[in-house]
């Protein structure tokens, strides 16, 4: 999950100051056709803009997270019902929609581009997954608890938000099968929780201290690419496939990759500041001899790379031989 924060600061939501307790995390959709978050980050962060302020927005375009209130603000996003207000209990966030649909009126809309929209709504959808257990493993909150993940429409339901169907509204008219129930049930598995259903279409890469350290998951990823860039953000992590096999080490410990020696015979191996020919070079070289790996990696140029003991760099692997 790529968070950025934007914190929409001029909003008079944020400068209203108000905190909440964290009890539940509402699912929203922005109900118009606008797949980039920065418009709407763009339009909120005014003072005039005093109708609406939600904690984040993912972008349709991309599935970039944008926090745009303090998690624990009360925010303005799902107005209120008979029985109150969800914006006391609960933080909302807004998935961005599709370029292509139009409204026609109320929830209603048709689309230009069922494929394209299906992507959107289907990239959104899995970066609400991790957001909300990223949240839930934060706030300890029971994600299949009664009330605990909701959608607006539920929230309305409920008798604690407006009288909006989103986003089930988007994922019907879609013809996506994703439901509320599922969404829950998957941040469930994206929290790594026992005896929770797999998404079918494969498993997840779990980010943790050590496959053993459920409790220090930083997330649950289905693209492998974004748990190594979260396995990256946090030194000491790796990332674990469904079996609890590490796939790709951080270097602390217990990451399940132990250093070993490599013989190098070539006197100009480049030492670079990181794993890639995109790196740039320190400036140093090996030279021949023979030197510890603590840590490998993908990258750019070779097949793969090495991390020096020494905290010199990396090297390429490809001139380096396992001894
Ligand atoms: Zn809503």
């Amino acid at each position: 999950m790529k968070l950025v924060q934007s914190i929409l600061t001029k909003n008079p939501c944020y400068t209203a100051g108000r905190k909440i307790t964290v009890k539940g995390l509402m699912l929203h959709s922005v109900g118009c056709p606008q797949p980039k978050a920065s418009v709407f980050i763009n339009n909120w962060n005014s003072p005039s803009y005093d109708s609406a302020c939600v904690h984040g927005f993912i972008d349709g375009n991309d599935g970039t997270v944008y926090q745009t209130l303090p998690w624990n603000h009360r925010g303005w996003h799902c107005g209120s019902g008979n029985k109150g207000s969800g914006n006391n209990t609960h933080v909302g966030v807004e998935m961005c929609e599709p370029a292509c649909i139009k409204y026609t009126g109320g929830a209603n809309f048709t689309c230009s581009d069922t494929a394209a929209a299906k992507a959107v709504a289907k990239r959104t959808y899995e970066a609400a997954v991790e957001l909300f257990a990223y949240l839930c493993k934060q706030y300890n909150l029971n994600p299949t608890a009664d009330g605990v993940i909701i959608s607006h429409r539920e929230g309305h339901s409920r008798g604690i938000a407006s009288n909006h169907g989103d986003p089930e509204h988007l994922w019907k008219g879609l013809g996506l099968g994703y439901t509320m129930d599922g969404f829950r049930k998957d941040v469930k598995a994206a929290m790594g929780g026992a005896g929770t259903t797999e998404p079918e279409n494969g498993g997840w890469f779990r980010v943790r201290k050590s496959w053993t350290d459920a409790k220090s998951q930083k997330g649950a990823f289905k693209v492998l690419a974004n748990a190594k860039k979260c396995a990256d953000e946090n030194p000491g992590y790796s990332v674990y496939d469904e079996s609890g096999k590490a796939v790709y080490g951080g270097s602390g410990s217990g990451s399940g990759f132990s250093p070993y020696l490599v013989q190098v015979s070539i006197t100009d191996l480049n030492i670079r500041k990181g794993p890639g020919t995109n790196y740039g070079k320190t400036g140093k070289y090996t030279g021949k001899g023979v030197f510890t790996i603590v840590e490998e990696a993908d990258g750019q140029g070779a097949s793969r790379w090495g991390k020096l003991k020494s905290g010199a760099g990396w090297i390429s692997l490809d001139y380096a031989r396992r001894i």
